[in-house]
């Protein structure tokens, strides 16, 4: 009886706490989120700059892998310029550039970040290669290759699925 209550707490819990991330597929291990593993790769970076180098990688990426977050526009903008910072090996500077000169032309008139009823989401289905649990899992000695290989994988997956052509 004792333990037949027990298998029923268990899959209560596991009911109500997620074990995957329902955006990236993520495992949700004890209290870890994807959302605590974005602030540890942060946390990272604080402390030692040189790890900055790939922060705009970090940061698109994770926001890639999470398309709630970013409004339809900004999720067709962002796999486009994974595309150039990858592939073209556009510059975080030029990018800025490039963004700045088409608000100042008045381009962009939509939100960046998602609001009720305007969230980006995919055409298509994605499997994604690695999480940002994998790049924590892999440990701040490794932070560089770790992010530029998460980035890499993202590009390929979106080109594979069809969402970005
Ligand atoms: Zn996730």
């Amino acid at each position: 009886m004792v333990e037949e209550l027990n298998h029923l707490v268990v899959q209560v819990l596991r009911m109500e706490l997620p074990t995957h991330c329902p955006a990236c597929g993520a495992p949700w291990i004890d209290s870890s989120t994807c959302e605590s593993h974005f602030h540890q790769l942060l946390f990272w970076e604080a402390e030692d700059p040189s790890r900055g180098s790939v922060h705009h990688l970090m940061v698109l990426s994770y926001h890639l892998q999470h398309p709630h977050l970013y409004s339809p526009e900004t999720l067709q903008t962002g796999m486009q310029m994974l595309a150039q910072f990858i592939e073209e090996g556009v510059s975080p500077r030029q990018m800025r550039q490039q963004l700045q000169s088409s608000v100042d032309s008045g381009q962009r008139t939509h939100p960046i970040t998602a609001r009720p009823g305007h969230a980006g989401a995919y055409a298509y289905p994605v499997v994604w290669r690695l999480t940002v649990a994998d790049v924590v899992a892999a440990g701040a000695d490794a932070y560089i290759p770790s992010v530029q290989g998460w980035a890499s994988s993202i590009l390929a997956a979106l080109r594979e699925s069809g969402n970005l052509p």
